[in-house]
């Protein structure tokens, strides 16, 4: 049984809190990991350790802390198929998914590379007469990240690569579901060279948590995770005085158009449905098909699912895996059965899948004829299940998408450049995919969603994600006419 860790001032540290927590293969439902859950002290001490390297860090050069950002990206590439792996260990995605995970990490870290362009503040000159205003921006401090299960390497890399670009230290808060990955991607920024102390990670559940929220020398936290946390961390940690974005849950509408292309669509609700068993913040839950184009598109969707093939990640022939624990499997099971009580139709029901393991396996399943009152519609599944409501019109679509309480994707499958040009605008929804059924933004940009799906203003990552981690300092300087310097500057009246 491998004893998981903290990382705390450059140094493995086995919990003394005797508090742990199991950590389990999903495709065998074996134990694989004990994992140290922190007590309060070892927050301590690890935010200790972070503030401690704070000031020597924001002081180090850009041309340091470019070089040890590179060291980084490069050893995160080396070592991505043994990132890869933990990922499937632990969280069950499959290894291409997990590869992809790893790919979509690095974007971030690539981005941080560039701190020097980032972080090169603005000047205006002769404001006033011999007046130059400029403006800078500031690391804060200790930033604190506190991450989901879903994508264990990457989002923690949404996160620390900028923060500690910027001059900031980090103390990450993995979930307890699968640690194994971010502890190795730490690992990975110690053998890059950085400083011990620039990057800590404390093993935790809500213990953790809540002395995170609280503590003093926590400037800042970036929290990713369900909403009802989400909207508790922002709460908490803002009442405390801190600056706070929380990323949160999702129901991400798919709409398509009676003139859209169906194998396209039909692909591309396939994979953003069930890729990872449904597990991510962008997958499409809700397929909302236009007139006459839901029997044709169910069909294809049928067609398509019937072949998956699901099964160990590390199969290379498995396109899905298990869900992260059993309660996760038996949750998504209740809600196909609650929306078949509701009076949806079980196109697939994923209950009657056999898996001849003791693994978190479930079937996907596809319920069509659902209506926006039903749980499998109302509640956030984060399973395998394609929920298909039918409507007569765009407009009808729209709004479905408008009175929902989470804005995190939406997308549009359309030939129709108007349309689609107009679903744009329509969409009440941070991320829009035109033909694109995940539309998670590259690195250079940032990631977030509207209403229930994120608390804060300011998205993560990308551009928004160095306004994050930053506050400005704006200097306004005057200096004498040269004329009257006491140093001989060669002006006429010096002489
Ligand atoms: P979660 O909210 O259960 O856990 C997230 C983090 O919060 C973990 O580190 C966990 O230890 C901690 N936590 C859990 N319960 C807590 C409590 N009571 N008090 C304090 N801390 C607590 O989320 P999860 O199940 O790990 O991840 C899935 C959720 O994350 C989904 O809702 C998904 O949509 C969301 N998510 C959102 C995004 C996004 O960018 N919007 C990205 C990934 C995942």
């Amino acid at each position: 049984m491998q004893q998981i860790n903290h990382l705390i001032d450059g140094v493995s540290v086995a919990g003394t809190s005797g508090r742990t927590a199991p950590v389990y293969n999903p495709a065998t439902g074996a134990q694989s990991g004990e994992l140290a859950l922190a007590s309060v002290e070892e927050i301590d001490a690890a935010v200790a350790s972070a503030q401690a390297a704070f000031e020597g860090w924001k002081n180090t050069s850009i041309a340091k802390r470019t070089k040890l950002m590179f060291n980084y990206r490069n050893l995160v590439v080396e070592n991505a198929d043994e990132i890869a792996a933990r990922l499937t260990a632990e969280h069950g995605k499959v290894l291409s998914d997990a590869g992809g995970e790893v790919a979509r990490a690095i974007e971030n870290i690539e981005f941080a590379c560039g701190l020097a362009d980032h972080l090169k503040g603005s000047y205006s000159e002769m404001a006033s007469t011999g007046v130059d205003v400029y403006s800078v921006r500031r690391p804060l401090g200790v930033v604190a990240g506190i991450t989901p299960f879903n994508f264990p390497a990457m989002v923690p890399l949404w996160m620390i690569p900028n923060a500690v670009a910027c001059g900031n230290t980090f103390v990450l808060k993995p979930s307890e579901r699968d640690p194994s990955a971010p502890l190795f991607i730490a690992e990975l920024f110690q053998e890059a060279g950085f400083p011990p102390g620039v990057l800590n990670v404390v093993q935790g559940d809500k213990v953790a948590v809540d002395r995170l929220l609280v503590h003093p020398d926590v400037k800042a936290l970036s929290f990713v995770g369900s909403t009802p946390i989400a909207k508790y961390v922002y709460e908490t940690g803002t009442a405390h005085g801190k600056r706070v974005q929380a990323l949160a849950g999702a129901k991400n509408h798919m709409v398509v158009l009676p003139d859209a292309d169906i194998d396209l669509a039909a692909d591309s609700a396939v994979s953003a449905a069930y890729g990872s068993a449904g597990e991510r913040c962008m997958a499409i839950s809700v397929v909302v098909a236009v007139g006459d184009v839901a029997d044709p598109l169910i069909d294809a969707i049928k067609t398509r699912v019937d072949k998956l093939v699901i099964g160990d990640g590390t199969d290379p022939a498995s396109e899905m895996g298990p869900l992260i624990t059993a309660e996760a499997r038996d949750r998504t099971a209740g809600y196909v059965q609650a929306g078949i009580d509701a009076g949806a139709t079980a196109v697939v029901d994923g209950r009657e899948a056999n898996f001849d393991n003791d693994g978190f396996f479930l079937g996907v399943s596809l319920l069509d004829n659902v209506t926006p009152d039903m749980t499998c519609y109302t509640d956030e599944i984060f399973g395998p299940v394609l929920s298909v409501v039918r409507t007569d019109t765009y407009q009808q679509s729209v709004q479905l998408i408008r009175d929902n309480p989470w804005g995190n994707g939406a997308a549009i499958f359309t030939r129709d450049g108007g349309a689609a040009r107009q679903f744009q605008e329509d969409a009440d929804a941070g991320m829009v995919g035109i033909n694109v059924p995940i539309p998670v933004p590259v690195g250079y940009h940032s990631f977030g969603g509207w209403k229930d799906s994120a608390f804060g203003d300011t998205t993560i990552y990308g551009p928004e994600g160095i306004h994050f981690y930053t506050k400005p300092k704006v200097l306004t300087s005057r200096w004498p006419d040269p004329a009257g310097s006491a140093v001989n500057l060669g002006f006429p009246t010096n002489q």
